[in-house]
């Protein structure tokens, strides 16, 4: 979340303004940024979805009225609405096809009703993709031509950008590098979407949790069984924790993630050639500067190295995510200037 200290005011923003909304299934995030991608105002509340998508979107158009507000600008000098959602999606329509954590939402029109409630343009898309493009934007791939953003969390979210280009598919459906094939064995993980053998199976926290899980109930001892002996949650945290606290059954399960994702990471930068791969979302395990995140990379950039061409191996950047829980409102603005720059375009005669 932006400190409120570190946003821009509205005299020394850069026009057009683009307000940014982020649905998940916890939180809305409603940010107003510039032109530029700083953010002049930001606001969250819960989605508490259990009210119906009528209000949901009801209260996330609300939202780019409040950031208006906060920022000190008329509605009206917000250019475009980006809104990004979980998928999949029927991104032409701007209705989600079904999202997991969001029931009541199949099928509604998302994009058209959040439009109605703040009297804007709004521009869909899938949050993953968001996310993937505010760090193109303005996060750790800001410096390069392309990028593949990998979201680890409850799932494995992606977002490819490709000259400035989202990849979104001929059926909305492009970037789900979540569900890339990494184990074809018939016993493969069994991945939620009911495929098995798929890179969301190896590499979510819910994943490395299920392993953790039938490690300890197989008997594995050390401080992370101990820790949960004694009634600690088995969360990403708490492994990150006894691992850098040299339990080695915690390190083993969070390098075996980083392998896996090596294996992902292969097959994407041999169809993509991405000037870099960044990793975000809640499973970076302290990131670069933390001996876990540090290891998780470095093995993440050896199975890579092993598998892919020298010259891709030297050359794509493997790094961390910048932006944090910030990249999906910043993203989904990006996308709204990409889109309002688009339609100013004059068109061929
Ligand atoms: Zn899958």
């Amino acid at each position: 979340m932006p400190d409120r200290a570190d946003w821009i005011p509205a005299s020394s923003a850069t026009t057009p303004l683009f307000a940014g909304v982020d649905l998940g299934g916890t939180n809305i995030k409603v940010g107003l940024v510039d032109d530029r991608g700083r953010t002049l105002a930001f606001h969250t509340e819960p989605t508490r979805v259990d009210t119906g998508p009528d209000d949901v979107c009801r209260r996330m158009g609300e939202g780019v009225l409040t950031v208006a507000r906060l920022a000190g600008v008329a509605p009206a000098a917000i250019a475009r609405v980006g809104l990004g959602t979980p998928g999949p999606q029927d991104l032409k329509a701007g209705t989600i096809i079904r999202a997991g954590n969001l029931p009541g939402f199949d099928g509604y029109p998302v994009r058209d009703a959040v439009s109605r409630a703040c009297g804007l343009p709004v521009t869909f898309a899938n949050d993953a993709t968001a996310a993937g493009y505010g760090e193109f934007w303005i996060g750790s791939a800001s410096e390069f031509g392309s990028s593949v953003l990998l979201t680890l969390g409850s799932g494995v979210g992606c977002g490819i950008v490709i000259e400035g280009v989202l990849l979104e598919g001929a059926h909305s459906h492009g970037a789900e590098c979540g569900h890339n094939l990494v184990d074809p064995a018939f016993d493969a993980r069994q991945c939620p979407c009911g495929q098995p053998g798929h890179l969301e199976a190896y590499c979510s926290a819910t994943a490395l949790k299920a392993r953790a899980r039938a490690a300890l109930a197989a008997g594995a001892d050390g401080s992370l069984s101990r820790a949960v002996a004694g009634g600690a949650e088995l969360t990403p945290i708490l492994i990150s924790r006894e691992a850098a606290a040299g339990d080695p059954l915690a390190m083993d399960l969070i390098l075996e993630v980083a392998r896996w994702l090596g294996i992902g990471i292969v097959t994407l930068m041999h169809t993509v050639d991405p000037d870099a791969v960044l990793l975000g979302g809640a499973m970076t395990f302290g990131g670069e500067g933390h001996p876990v995140g540090k290891a998780f990379i470095e093995r993440i950039r050896a199975e890579v190295k092993s598998r892919t061409f020298p010259l891709l191996a030297e050359r794509t950047a493997i790094r961390f995510a910048a932006l944090g829980g910030d990249a999906g409102y910043v993203g989904a603005a990006g996308i709204a200037r990409v889109e309002h720059q688009r339609l100013a375009r004059p068109t061929a005669p």
